[in-house]
């Protein structure tokens, strides 16, 4: 986009402060995400828990000047000289309206897509399958909110063909918003599932919310199969164009005749309003898939692809990698890989990601980068632009792989280092690959340039055993706790025992990105390992041990204190150092009997000390809940509370400054929010398991492996030491490399267990070995290699704590070092 400063304040209708002159050709709405200060206008939206308008100061420090606001700071003629402040009734309509305003231009035929599941794959799918004939602007990953989808739109420019973007919706009353933004000419329809369905009455009433994204287009891709939809479609009355398909249904617009699947790949079959037969070879054949290329081929054909187009372009669809994934690289380097689509937008995600995980080494960010194909810009204006967004996005090495890239290099002269080869090959080859060491490395590459085998090499050989961690799963289980507390109640985040299991360094500088209060750790050691990896938010030490009172003044880790001999001991450690106002957190007992001043009895002697001495001051103070997972527990819980409440407000009404109290846990959050105090503590919560329910809220963590041999056992022979596991029949044992060291506990062998091979369950046969253990793949279909998962997105993490007789909890934090953790993000 590229409007003058008056032309957008004439599009969004706002009322200007300021008349310096500006041109805007990038919105902002996350100061965080800043790249181009002078030609940017940052919108300050409001939510819940934050506001934009705090971060003016900042973002005016750091060269923005283009500001669209509910309220105009006071004095910003002085405070903020030669800016223009847009003033709005409500910042984020504003963002909207601009996108629908910059929509109008267009004449082009614009595809909206919505649905359950798919969307983003549809949206990929359908560039695929267009790019080769038309310029396609579509959302970037997976921006489809109502903040996503008026940044996607607002990509739009002179040279779009066709756009594409996707809309999801989570509650009532969002669609018709999104709909004034797209206003798409083909509405597509992928499919309707569960998701969100808390939100709304029925299922009937989902699909009716999301089909006012079709309302007056022209034509509209549904599935005929699907009841709801078409219950709820007759209902609309919809007049446009209905390109249904079916494979039951003669009459449907797309029929399909057969659908054929073989190792690899499915042959699909179909007529097309009624013309001649025609088919498309697909290389994957599991159902979501097939039912999404549908979804495609009808609507390519509606956008004027031929049938023979459309069944070469099939055959070399690629599989949409939705994830970035975080991998510990070979020599020091840590490799941020992402093998989403290589596109100019997605790029700059990309780098962003990167830029916002801190870096305590200060190692060397270096881009890898493919040619990005069919982008509609020539050569020199793309590469010049990526320049560009590289220099300002503070990449320091830089290596191009590709003819594109090779024949622009001189776009690159500004930056510090720089590479360029014709292949991966040339590469791999190359002294620049030998001498990779110590750096952050984003590999952002296009797949038919090999870059698979590139992130092969540059990995650290990890045991095949791994921790995958969700890091979008974190987020929304972080919301969803965060949806029952009120705006301004605080909130920290227990990642003591390394994230309980997830990792602590990774999962911190997520949450720390989510702006959480406090973060929470067992002991000092941890605390440091959090600071050199780059995390300033506030921390606090849960167990201080008398031996570390100098790393916590060193690192500013907030100690818990508990008894007076911790007490004294701490203040003449501080004395000594000649430290003042060194914040502790104090916690009561009020009915764990574990660690805590006695509400009852100690509170005066406590304020008496804390009062005679200025080394260390109560920032906050805290109790535990024994019980808020169980409504037995109630009463005792309200006990606990009534306690927690006389002995901290006596605390408080002692001192003059603020102390935080706080004593919800994951399930007091949900089960008393009417207690949440000042402030919360989540722990289990945030790695998706609710401990009122034992049940998955977004599942974090999956433990998986591979199948190492595999083997047929006659009939009477046994398995594993001791002879513990006798076959009944002849049987297809798998050993697979995860053993009671790695964490799988013994006590699920011996048929006590199972795990998931491709996702059939798989009893664990015999004792478990230290390293390795075998399971019963009898009548499964699988080979040596393919993917077993231990527990995880299919195979709830609660299913081995019922068994071990257990809490999630420990199953959890007994995965050992030695299995690498993997962290993505979609
Ligand atoms: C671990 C811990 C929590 C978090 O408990 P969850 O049940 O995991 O939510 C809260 N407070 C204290 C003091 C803790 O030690």
């Amino acid at each position: 986009m590229n409007y003058t400063i008056e032309k957008v304040t004439t599009l969004i209708g706002a009322r200007r402060y300021g008349d310096k002159e500006a041109n805007i050709s990038f919105v902002l709405t996350d100061s965080r995400s800043l790249c181009f200060p002078e030609e940017t206008l940052f919108f300050a939206l409001k939510s819940e828990r934050n506001d934009g308008h705090n971060y003016i100061p900042e973002l005016y420090g750091r060269g923005v000047r283009n500001f669209v606001v509910e309220t105009v700071p006071e004095d910003w003629n002085r405070r903020y000289p030669d800016s223009n402040f847009l003033k709005v009734v409500g910042s984020l309509e504003a963002l909207q309206r601009l996108a629908e305003r910059h929509r109008d231009e267009y004449l082009v035929p614009i595809v909206g897509i919505t649905g359950s599941n798919g969307k983003t794959m549809v949206k990929e799918w359908l560039y695929q399958l267009l790019s080769p004939q038309m310029v396609v602007t579509r959302s970037p990953r997976s921006y489809n909110s109502q903040i996503g989808v008026p940044l996607s739109v607002l990509l739009l420019n002179e040279n779009t063909q066709v756009g594409v973007f996707e809309a999801g919706i989570s509650q009532p009353g969002e669609m018709s918003a999104l709909h004034d933004i797209i206003q798409p000419t083909i509405g597509v329809f992928t499919c309707l599932g569960s998701a969100h369905q808390e939100n709304f009455p029925s299922l009937d009433a989902k699909c009716r919310e999301k089909l006012h994204l079709f309302h007056d287009t022209q034509a509209i891709v549904y599935s005929l199969d699907d009841e709801v939809l078409n219950r709820c479609l007759d209902e609309y009355d919809y007049k446009g164009e209905k390109l249904c398909w079916s494979a039951k249904d003669e009459k449907a617009v797309f029929y399909i005749k057969s659908i054929e699947k073989k190792d690899v790949e499915t042959t699909v079959t179909y007529t097309w309003k009624n013309g001649k037969e025609a088919q498309y070879r697909l290389p994957f054949i599991d159902d979501a898939s097939v039912v999404n290329s549908i979804t495609c081929a009808v609507t390519a054909l509606q956008l004027g692809v031929t049938p023979a187009a459309l069944g070469e372009r099939m055959a070399l669809l690629e599989p949409v990698a939705m994830r970035l994934e975080v991998k510990e690289g070979q020599h020091g380097c840590t490799l941020i890989n992402d093998s989403y689509n290589s596109d100019f937008n997605s790029l700059d995600i990309a780098l962003d990601f990167m830029n916002r995980r801190p870096d305590h080494k200060g190692r060397r960010r270096t881009l890898i980068l493919s040619d990005i194909l069919q982008s509609g810009d020539t050569d020199k204006d793309l590469y010049n632009k990526v320049a560009f967004l590289c220099e300002k996005r503070g990449v320091e090495k830089f290596i191009g792989i590709g003819e594109g890239l090779l024949g622009q290099r001189s776009a690159f002269r500004h930056l510090g280092k720089k590479h360029f080869f014709a292949t991966v090959n040339a590469f791999i080859h190359s002294d620049v690959f030998a001498n990779l060491h110590d750096e952050v490395i984003l590999l952002k590459g296009a797949r038919q340039f090999g870059f698979d085998r590139l992130t092969e090499l540059l990995v650290k050989k990890v045991h095949e055993t791994v921790l995958e961690v969700n890091l979008n799963a974190v987020v929304d289980n972080l919301n969803w706790y965060r949806s029952f507390l009120k705006p301004e109640t605080k909130l920290v985040c227990m990642i003591k025992a390394d994230a309980y299991g997830a990792g602590a360094a990774e999962i911190a500088k997520t949450l720390q990105d989510h702006r959480v209060d406090y973060l929470a750790v067992a002991v000092a050691d941890e605390g440091v390992t959090l600071r050199k990896n780059g995390i300033t938010s506030n921390i606090m030490i849960m167990n201080p041990e008398m031996s570390s009172f100098k790393t916590l003044f060193d690192y500013d880790l907030e100690p818990e204190v508990y008894c007076f001999r911790l007490l004294d001991a701490l203040v003449k450690a501080a004395q000594k150092e000649g430290i003042t106002g060194f914040p502790v957190h104090i916690k009561l007992d009020t009915g764990m009997h574990r660690l805590g001043f006695d509400p009852q009895k100690d509170m005066d002697e406590l304020i008496s000390r804390l009062k005679h001495q200025n080394a260390i001051i109560p920032r906050s103070v805290f109790s535990h809940f024994v019980g808020s997972d169980a409504d037995s527990f109630d009463d005792f819980s309200a006990r606990q509370f009534a306690l927690f409440e006389e002995g901290s407000g006596k605390l408080q009404s002692a001192f003059k400054h603020k102390i935080i109290r706080h004593m919800d846990n994951s399930a007091g959050i949900e089960h008393f929010p009417e207690r949440q105090m000042d402030m919360c503590r989540l722990g289990l919560g945030l790695y998706g398991i609710n401990p009122r329910t034992n049940k998955i809220i977004n599942n974090v963590s999956t433990l998986k492996t591979t199948i190492l041999q595999l083997r047929h056992v006659p009939a009477g022979d046994t398995v594993g030491y001791s002879r513990k596991g006798t076959v009944e029949h002849d049987s297809l044992i798998a050993a697979i490399p995860i053993g009671y060291a790695d964490g799988l506990n013994r006590h699920l062998g011996n048929r006590h267990c199972y795990c998931l091979v491709n996702g059939k369950k798989a009893a664990y046969v015999g004792n478990i070995c230290m390293d390795v253990a075998m399971v019963d793949v009898t009548g499964i279909d699988c080979k040596e290699g393919d993917s077993v998962e231990i527990f995880g997105d299919h195979l709830p993490v609660t299913v081995l704590s019922d068994v071990l007789d257990t809490i999630p909890y420990e199953v959890l934090t007994t995965v050992s070092n030695r299995v690498k953790r993997v962290y993505f993000q979609d």
